[in-house]
C-alpha cells in the first residue's frame, strides 16, 4: 500500500498520463455521485438496485453506463423508452472529472496523495451542493462521514494542513472540526432561526396533522413556536387531500402562517381551524426543524482544511442559509399557535370534493385525537 503513493512509482509514467487518469477516474466518480445525489436524500440504497431509467425502470447495462460518453451518444435520452435524461447527469460527471483533473494539475507535482485528498473533498462538495440545492438538506453520510474522512486524511497526509507530522496535522484537523462545528453552529443556528427554510420530502401520501399546538409529522412533532417567528413565516404544501372538521378539499395548495390559512383560493383564520389533516408528499417549512446539516458540513470542511478554511467558507458564504434565501424582513411578534377550539375536534367524512363550506355539526367519525396516534418516535432530530 505504501508503494501506491511512492513518488517514484508516479514519476515512472508521464505527468499527463496521470492528468488523463484523474479526469477519467473523476468522470467515473461523478457517475457514482449522480447515484448518491438521487438516492441519498430519498433514503435508498446506493448499491441496489442497479442504475435504471427512472421512467421505464429499464436496467442500464454496463456498456450504456459509461460516464460522459453514454449521455452524449444517446443524446440525453433513455435507450429503452426515449425519455429525456437530465443534463445534470452529464454535468455532474463532467464537473467531477474537471475537478479531479484540476486537483492533479494544482498539486500533483507537489504531492500525489494531497491531490487525491482534494479530489475526495471536492467530490463531497459536489454531492452536498446538488442535494442541498434540491432538498435543502445535506445527508449525514456526507457530513459526518466527511468529518471522519477528513480526520483520517489528516492523519495519512500531513501536507493537507501544511503540517510537518501526523500529530500536528491531526491537531489542525481537530481545531477545524471544532471551529466548523462549534463556532459556526452558533452563527448558523441564529441565521436559520431568522431566515432558514426547509423542504421536506415525505413518503407518497403521507398524512400530516396540524393540531392546536403542533405540526405532527410521521416521525416527529414540531411545535408551532419552532416554526412561526415572523408574519412571513409560512408552511407551504401541495395537498392531495385536506380534511378539516367540517369539510374537505382535494388537490389544493395549502399555506399556513401565524395569521392566515390559505387552502386553494379560500382564506381562513387559523384560529377557527383547530384541527387539519393533510395528505401530501412534500412540504416547505419556514425553518430547519430536522437537523444541523450545515453545521456538520462545516465541521467536515474544518476536518479537511483546518479552522481557517472553515471560517473562510463561512465568510465567503457559499452556502449559508441566510444568504441563500436572502429574506431580510424584520422579525415579527413572538411564537404563535392555533388557539383552542370552541367546538369538538372532529372530522367530517370526506364525501364532497371541494364542496362549499358546510356548517359545523356533529360528525360521524370519532374524534381523532391529534398527537395520540401519530406521536413521533423521538424528539427533534438535532
Ligand atoms: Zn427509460
Amino acid at each position: 500500500m505504501s508503494r501506491v503513493f511512492d513518488p517514484q512509482v508516479w514519476a515512472a509514467v508521464p505527468f499527463h498520463f496521470w492528468s488523463l487518469a484523474f479526469f477519467t477516474f473523476g468522470s467515473i466518480v461523478g457517475s457514482f455521485l449522480n447515484v448518491c445525489i438521487y438516492r441519498m436524500p430519498r433514503g435508498q440504497s446506493l448499491v441496489t438496485p442497479r442504475s435504471h431509467c427512472p421512467h421505464c425502470r429499464y436496467s442500464i447495462p454496463w456498456h450504456l453506463n459509461i460516464p460522459l460518453l453514454t449521455w452524449l451518444f444517446l443524446r440525453g435520452r433513455c435507450a429503452n423508452c426515449g425519455a429525456p435524461i437530465s443534463i445534470r447527469y452529464f454535468g455532474v460527471e463532467l464537473l467531477t472529472a474537471a475537478a479531479f483533473l484540476g486537483c492533479w494539475l494544482a498539486v500533483g507535482r507537489e504531492s500525489a496523495p494531497l491531490a487525491v485528498v482534494y479530489c475526495l473533498l471536492l467530490a463531497g462538495f459536489i454531492v452536498a451542493t446538488f442535494i442541498d440545492f434540491e432538498h435543502f438538506i445535506i445527508p449525514d453520510e456526507i457530513t459526518l462521514g466527511g468529518i471522519v474522512l477528513g480526520f483520517l486524511c489528516s492523519l495519512a497526509v500531513p501536507a493537507l494542513h501544511g503540517a510537518p507530522n501526523a500529530a500536528e496535522s491531526m491537531k489542525q484537523s481537530f481545531f477545524g472540526i471544532v471551529a466548523g462545528g462549534g463556532v459556526i453552529y452558533a452563527i448558523l443556528r441564529i441565521g436559520k432561526l431568522v431566515f432558514g427554510k426547509q423542504k421536506l420530502d415525505l413518503a407518497a401520501d403521507t398524512t400530516v396533522v396540524f393540531t392546536e399546538t403542533a405540526l405532527v409529522l410521521p416521525d416527529k412533532e414540531v411545535p408551532y413556536e419552532d416554526l412561526f417567528y415572523r408574519d412571513s413565516d409560512v408552511i407551504t404544501l401541495e395537498a392531495k387531500l385536506v380534511e378539516l372538521i367540517d369539510r374537505c378539499y382535494r388537490g389544493v395548495r395549502v399555506q399556513l402562517s401565524a395569521s392566515k390559512l390559505v387552502i386553494g383560493e379560500e382564506v381562513l383564520d387559523p384560529e377557527t381551524v383547530p384541527y387539519m389533516e393533510v395528505v401530501t408528499d412534500q412540504m416547505v417549512l419556514p425553518r430547519e426543524a430536522m437537523g444541523l446539516g450545515d453545521v456538520k458540513f462545516m465541521a467536515a470542511i474544518g476536518a479537511f482544511l483546518g479552522w481557517k478554511a472553515a471560517l473562510f467558507r463561512l465568510v465567503a458564504g457559499g452556502r449559508v442559509g441566510p444568504m441563500r434565501l436572502g429574506n431580510g424582513r424584520k422579525r415579527g411578534g413572538g411564537g404563535s399557535k392555533l388557539p383552542a377550539p370552541t367546538g369538538p375536534t372532529r372530522i367530517a367524512p370526506c364525501a364532497a370534493t371541494r364542496g362549499p363550506p358546510a356548517p359545523a355539526r356533529s360528525s360521524l367519525r370519532p374524534s381523532a385525537r391529534p398527537g395520540a396516534a401519530r406521536k413521533g418516535r423521538g424528539g427533534p432530530g438535532l
